[in-house]
C-alpha cells in the first residue's frame, strides 16, 4: 500500500487528527500527529498505531527509538 493511501486511512489514535510522513515518504519511518506531537512508529513496514507505543516528537530520531 502506497504511504499517501495509508495517510489517508490512518489518523491519531489520541486526537483522531491527521497525520504526516516522518522521514521517506516511500517508507516512512514513523507518522508524527502535529496536535500530539507524537510519532507512531513503523515497524516491519506496518504503522504501529497504539497510544502507548507513540513517541514524543522530541525523543523522535529517524529510524526509531533511541
Ligand atoms: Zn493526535
Amino acid at each position: 500500500m502506497k504511504t499517501q493511501e495509508l495517510l489517508e486511512i490512518l489518523a491519531c489514535p489520541r486526537c483522531l487528527g491527521p497525520l504526516e510522513i516522518m522521514g521517506d515518504a516511500e517508507s516512512p519511518s514513523g507518522f508524527l500527529c502535529p496536535a500530539c506531537a507524537a510519532v507512531y512508529p513503523v515497524r516491519d513496514g506496518i504503522p504501529v498505531m497504539l497510544v502507548e507505543e507513540a513517541v514524543p516528537r522530541e525523543q523522535w530520531t529517524e529510524g526509531g527509538r533511541d
